[in-house]
């Protein structure tokens, strides 16, 4: 993939416009609006197919896999209320463009990726842009237990159901967005850790992603 890091007046509009489509389709956290405001989303792509970039669609990235739609990379960052400072994990790196978003929200981002193209991939990408998170590699269906506990957990890959495991690498208070369902379609689910042992969960609306592959999804 051919990366030049321009982001002309084009560009510039055209996420302008995917801002205020994303608000018009009920996103509501000005900051997530902010940081997708300001990520050039045309860098994920290679130049021939920058017309697409700000399009609201999810686009194949090589190796079966998908840079994720813009409207569910915020809907799902909405839903983890980040703040400053949290320490974020997140299963399923891809791109690296949902791990830019979390990064300006303030987050301290632990990612992982299970296919090792994708992530040699990634690592120098992303630096590249400005943003360092702590890569890894591997199966992140079981999180990354010796970095835990974390604030929140996000999967950006369809589970088959809510890993235990990654239950109890949550903080009390901490916060768990999942997709949860079949291979054709997923609830996105949240889990809120109420104390020691008791969990709140929230299933809202259906999304497609690409299947969660490991120990503990499918
Ligand atoms: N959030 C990414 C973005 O913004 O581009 C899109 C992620 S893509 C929809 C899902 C990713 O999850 C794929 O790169 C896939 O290889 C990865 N994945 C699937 N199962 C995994 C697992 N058990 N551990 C880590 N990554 C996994």
């Amino acid at each position: 993939m051919a990366y030049k890091f321009v982001d002309n007046y084009r560009e510039q509009g055209a996420r302008k416009k995917l801002v205020l489509h994303l608000a018009s389709r009920g996103i509501e956290d000005k900051n997530v609006l902010k940081a997708i405001g300001k990520i050039p989303r045309h860098f994920f792509f290679d130049e021939t197919f920058w017309n697409q970039a700000y399009r609201d669609i999810a686009f194949p990235i090589g190796d079966g896999q998908t840079i994720s739609q813009p409207y569910t990379v915020a809907y799902q960052s909405e839903l983890l209320h980040i703040k400053r400072g949290d320490k974020v994990l997140e299963i399923g790196t891809g791109s690296g463009y949902q791990t830019c978003v979390l990064m300006e929200l303030g987050a301290n981002v632990y990612t992982i990726e299970r296919q090792e193209s994708i992530y040699k991939h990634t690592i120098k990408v992303l630096p590249g842009m400005g943003y360092n998170a702590h890569f890894f590699f591997g199966d992140g269906s079981r999180g990354i237990a010796d970095q835990a506990p974390y604030d929140k957990i996000i999967v950006t890959a369809g589970a088959p159901f809510v890993p235990e495991i990654l239950l109890k690498q949550l903080k009390i208070g901490g916060v768990l967005v999942i997709p949860v369902g079949d291979e054709r379609s997923q609830k996105m689910v949240t889990v809120i850790r109420i104390s020691e042992s008791d969990f709140d969960r929230i299933e809202l609306d259906t999304f497609r992603f690409v299947p969660l592959v490991g120990d503990q999804a499918w």
